[in-house]
């Protein structure tokens, strides 16, 4: 490829899709494809796959065919291109047959640049046939096979029909196949390139790593249906529609979560196996039109699901591997704004799993299933990193000790020698006979008046209410690290679903003291990471116009019939709300509008910035004057936004502001928008941090304020400002109050 031709793919890629740079790997897949080289993709949900064939197949002569195993996801593509001005079709059995004929003609004719087809479709003789006619007119450029690990046995969703597609490209030996898969197992790999024949493919591994996401495990308990309410409701602080998902393991929590969801005011739908078909796709298609917020899901759901922006995906039970639980809880953040994955996890889930083990009836695959389940459940419950685990599980390393967006980093748990506790517990259970369950165990521990324990005359027991220093929470915590370490194993003894604990030999080495048992510290109640650096992005002002966007984005998609997203990405509004485009121009260079969505949108959009500037009496950026906007990665730079030790923003800006800059320039260099700025400034004024505030009000101006705050009081901004007028800015009045707050 030449000089030329590289710059070629970049303007194009501006032009096309309106962004400004290729993510990792994207360029050179697309080279390959483009000089006819095969290539395997492997790639994280939300990598930028799709754009791997979509940008080539605008460029190359003939047809980009693209096979994709769900009629959903080929719809959903068809949508975004059509709103991208590339024409693209699909052939599904979802279309009536005079429609498919006309697509067939239209195909012939040399209409569409991508052809997205199911890979039973594509060996069908008459779709070979039509294969055939386009290869003697425009020819097929390339092939690209989406979701190629459903070639193999390996992976997690195995179709037969895969393996059908070497043999179809052999028709088209000179045409590049192009494997795309977010399924990263050595294994499955292999596969890959040995049933769909690449030929000498460039093999590009991304980094499974998500860093947008952050990762946290939660014991469930009596209190996990509050955290979740207290998660949704953070989510949603910084972003009042932000989409969540809710996985459950079984249809009847599914319904009753969805229940006590809607009667605690947040407005939830279900979606499980055992709704009727209708029901379900109507669900489905509200969660992704943005009609409703949150969807409580069994796994089924997601697979073949592209919404980009959901901000929180929770786990209600551990999943059997973790392969599964990489997948779903990718479904956060695929747009690369940072999003949280919380899994509540329970001892108890070992038996649930265990259930469904024990009824595979293939002893070999009863093995694998028990072994990734163990490994599933020892990655819940470990105090290391999160991220580390799951990387290592695909056989990556995670580069530095700390990844600073998961519980264990954010909160790294001091390691407490526990052994006099473990005894008390063990010796309560051998006194009691191994006959309960832990509950009942810690009610002896606790000294319980109970009318069972007193009347099993447990009251005259040596161990009886020896464990009153702890609370039954902590008692339970004790209870499953003993059974995380093999001291404790549950039977169900009596058949009937009751759990009695049994002491193992380890046990006895605990309570002879030949054992110690260390556990990792209690851990904290909330973590509160990954949101912060959104939330820094967009101030109250921006954040309002945000929602605004939204809605009408809402309007216009409805109108369209296609989910919001299709019409532009979370990225783009939240750049338009930061930057307040005016003009046509500056809406073009927002990033992800090329140009049909410039002459699509901007008319709409524009009005609705204009309509809005003028309610709240704001102008327009002067030219030039806009904040600058977060690069991606930038917004993950590590230093700023991570755990830990890190520097609070207020005082990376007030470092800044010491060094002599403006205000508008340390927003144009740290990509916020300068109100944002400004209340960082504010901040630190109050903070007693000195800040020499004449540099930043005119003494004319500081005293105007201080006789207005004097009259009306320690407002909020607005009505100041009203009071003030024009000449006065809002950032004038925060600094003018802070430094009266600050004397008091
Ligand atoms: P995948 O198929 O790997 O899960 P997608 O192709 O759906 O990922 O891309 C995820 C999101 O990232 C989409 O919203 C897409 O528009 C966006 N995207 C892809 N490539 C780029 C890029 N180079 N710059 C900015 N956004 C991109
Ligand atoms: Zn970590």
């Amino acid at each position: 490829m030449t000089l030329a031709e590289a710059e070629d793919l970049h303007a194009a890629l501006r032009r096309r899709f309106g962004y400004d740079g290729f993510r990792p790997g994207q360029r050179e897949i697309m080279e390959a494809a483009l000089a006819g080289r095969d290539a395997l993709a492997l790639m994280p949900t939300g990598g930028g796959k799709s754009l791997t064939y979509q940008l080539p197949a605008t460029l190359l002569p003939g047809l980009t065919v693209v096979i994709s195993p769900l009629i959903a996801l080929m719809k959903d593509q068809v949508d975004r291109m059509a709103a991208s001005g590339v024409p693209a079709a699909a052939l599904t059995s979802a279309h009536e047959a005079d429609e498919r004929a006309r697509v067939e003609r239209e195909v012939v004719a040399g209409k569409y640049h991508l052809l997205y087809v199911a890979p039973e479709r594509l060996v069908s003789p008459d779709f070979l046939a039509l294969l055939d006619e386009v290869g003697r007119r425009q020819g097929v450029s390339l092939l690209a096979v989406d979701e190629a690990h459903c070639v193999s046995e390996w992976g997690h969703d195995f179709r037969p029909e895969y393996r059908q597609i070497g043999a179809t490209r052999a028709r088209f030996p000179q045409t590049p196949l192009l494997a795309l898969t977010a399924t990263a197992t050595e294994r499955v790999r292999d596969d890959i390139i040995e049933q769909l024949r690449l030929r000498d493919p460039l093999v590009h591994i991304a980094s499974f790593n998500r860093p947008n996401l952050v990762y946290e495990v939660r014991q469930r308990d009596k209190g996990s249906y509050h955290e979740l309410l207290d998660a949704l409701r953070e989510v949603r602080r910084e972003e009042s529609g932000a989409p969540a998902i809710i996985y459950c393991q079984a249809r009847k929590t599914v319904e009753d979560l969805c229940e006590r969801l809607n009667g605690d005011g947040v407005r939830a739908l279900a979606y499980h196996a055992g709704l009727p078909a209708e029901e379900r796709a109507r669900n489905q298609d509200a969660f992704i039109r943005d009609r409703v917020t949150t969807l409580v899901a069994t796994i089924a759901f997601g697979m073949g699901i592209a919404k980009p922006d959901v901000r929180l995906v929770v786990h209600m039970n551990t999943p059997r591997n973790l392969e599964s639980y990489y997948q779903e809880s990718g479904r956060a953040g695929r747009d690369g704004d940072p999003a949280r994955c919380v899994l509540f996890y329970s001892p108890g889930d070992r038996m649930k799993a265990m259930f469904f083990i024990d009824q595979m009836e293939d002893p070999s695959q009863r093995g694998v299933a028990l072994q990734q389940l163990n490994v599933a459940l020892a990655w819940a419950q470990s105090d290391g990193c999160r991220r580390r685990g799951l990387l290592a599980y695909f056989g990556e390393t995670l580069p530095g000790e700390n990844c600073g967006a998961c519980d264990n980093c954010l909160r790294p748990r001091e390691r407490l020698d526990r052994t006099v506790d473990a005894q008390k517990l063990l010796s309560a259970v051998a006194r009691t006979g191994e006959r309960f369950g832990l509950t009942y165990v810690i009610s002896v521990l606790r000294g319980s008046k109970a009318a069972n324990v007193i009347e099993r005359g447990h009251d005259q027991l040596s161990v009886y209410g020896i464990g009153r220093d702890l609370d039954a929470e902590e008692w339970r915590r004790v209870g499953r690290a003993l059974l995380a370490l093999g001291a404790l194993t549950e039977v169900d003894a009596s058949g009937q679903g009751y759990l009695t604990l049994r002491l193992t030999p380890v046990a006895w080495e605990v309570i002879r003291g030949r054992r110690r048992v260390e556990m990792a510290a209690p851990v904290a109640p909330v973590v509160r990471a990954g949101r912060d650096s959104a939330g820094e992005t967009l101030d109250a002002e921006a954040r309002e116009l945000f929602e605004r966007l939204r809605r009408a984005r809402r309007e216009l998609a409805e109108e369209m019939g296609v989910p919001p997203y299709v019409v532009l990405p979370d990225s783009t509004l939240r750049a338009m709300a930061v930057r307040r485009p005016d003009t046509r121009e500056r809406f073009g260079a927002l990033p992800g509008v090329g140009a049909a969505k410039l002459e699509r949108f901007s008319g709409p959009f524009l009005r609705e910035i204009a309509a809005w500037l003028d309610e709240r009496g704001l102008p327009a950026w002067p030219e030039g004057d806009a904040p600058a906007l977060w690069r991606p990665e930038e917004r993950r730079a590590p230093r700023e936004r991570r755990g830990g030790d890190r520097v609070p923003t207020w005082r990376v800006t007030l470092d800044l502001f010491r060094s002599g800059l403006g205000v508008e320039e340390i927003a144009a260099r740290r990509g916020l928008a300068p109100s944002t700025i400004a209340s960082h400034l504010a901040d630190a004024i109050e903070r007693g941090e000195d800040v020499d505030t004449s540099v930043l009000v005119p003494a004319a101006h500081a005293r105007r304020i201080a006789e207005a705050l004097a009259r009306l009081g320690d407002t909020p901004l607005a009505p100041i400002k009203e009071e003030l007028g024009e000449e006065i800015s809002y950032a004038e009045i925060r600094f003018v109050r802070a430094d009266l707050r600050r004397r008091g």
